[in-house]
């Protein structure tokens, strides 16, 4: 039976036995590159789950709204990571949670895909590591590596690090030239000027729409969120890069050590700047200090969370 198949019924059979509420999934969309996130409420919409390269959407995102309900929830890999993040800071409860773990070998990214051909995607189908996309100006190919999300290229966690069920084959994670971080290193070899002009550039075109903060499903202050605090007035509604990159590093700094690097931030950034690389640059740090990868330990709280005289990973304390 094929995977979807496998899901479809164990969904079924949760809502039939009233083991949840709703299970949150993906379903088709107009959208040819993206499924739709989706609430199924009752058996009969178990069969209107899909699973493929448009399931990018981290599903985690919706779970702390949803605490007090008994919620099933789809996830791929990395998705899996946030929802452990999420039951470690004791954000969503795991009596309340039902997970259905999906491996996974990547998903699409329009962004990169975009930039590749000509005009809106109207189609795309696969075939032996090829995508041929279809557009108004015809069809054309793109090889599958160069349509993927990037973080599929270095993915470590490709099969869910905690589920109640699993469905398809384990897949190998990525071993990706350089390392996992060989994008943060590169650009952190660059001359402290021309990383500052990098940002300044980026972040001169953001419109403080907070729509990363509003898609992080790690973010959870809603109304408290510094960045909007009249009292206290930590940013100003001045529109220089200044409070930009302010905003951003304390997002960065908010989130530090709990960022599952799931990019949904950058995805949700209506003017495509590349925000995910700041955020990684501090999980690398995280994880080269405390040894800390966020959302591999359920029961694990973040180092940034906690307090010890003396970090064993720590050099300088020698
Ligand atoms: S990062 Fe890994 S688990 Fe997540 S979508 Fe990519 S390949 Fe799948
Ligand atoms: S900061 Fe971005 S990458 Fe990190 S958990 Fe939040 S949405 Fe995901
Ligand atoms: S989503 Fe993009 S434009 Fe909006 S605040 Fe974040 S970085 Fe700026």
């Amino acid at each position: 039976m094929a995977v979807i198949d496998d899901l479809r019924s164990a969904v079924r059979k949760a809502l039939e036995e009233g083991r949840v509420d709703m299970v949150l999934g993906w379903r088709e969309c107009s959208d040819p590159l993206r499924d739709a996130p989706f609430y199924a409420r009752s058996p009969e919409d178990a069969d209107k789950l899909v699973f493929g390269r448009g399931s990018v959407r981290n599903l985690a995102a919706y779970l702390p709204r949803l605490k007090g309900q008994k919620v099933g929830v789809v996830v791929k890999g990395c998705d899996s990571r946030s929802v452990a993040q999420l039951l470690s800071e004791g954000l969503i409860k795991r009596d309340d949670l039902v997970i259905f773990g999906l491996s996974c070998d990547g998903v699409l990214d329009r962004t990169r895909l975009g930039r590749q051909v000509d005009g809106v995607v109207l189609g795309a189908t696969e075939d032996a590591g090829t995508v041929r996309v279809s557009t108004a100006a015809g069809e054309c190919e793109v090889a599958l590596d160069d349509a993927l999300d990037e973080r599929c290229l270095r993915c470590r966690y490709p099969n869910p690090v905690l589920a109640d069920e699993n469905f398809g084959e384990q897949v190998a994670p990525r071993e990706p030239e350089g390392g996992v971080w060989a994008d943060v290193d590169a650009f952190l070899e660059l001359p402290l000027e021309e990383r500052f002009r990098h940002w300044e550039r980026e972040l001169g075109r953001c419109l403080r729409c907070y729509a990363c903060r509003d898609a992080c499903p790690l973010c959870v202050c809603r109304d408290h969120c510094a960045a909007e605090s009249r009292s206290p007035h930590w940013l100003s509604a001045d529109s220089g890069v200044r409070e930009k990159l302010l905003f951003q590093v304390m997002h960065c700094l908010h989130t530090a050590g709990r960022c599952t690097e799931c990019g949904e931030c950058q995805r949700a950034c209506p003017v495509d700047i590349p925000i995910l690389a700041l955020r990684r640059a501090l999980a690398r740090d995280a994880e080269a200090l405390f040894g800390h990868v966020a959302g591999t330990d359920p029961e694990g709280l973040a180092p940034l969370l906690t307090f010890k005289a003396e970090e064993e990973t720590i050099p300088e304390r020698d």
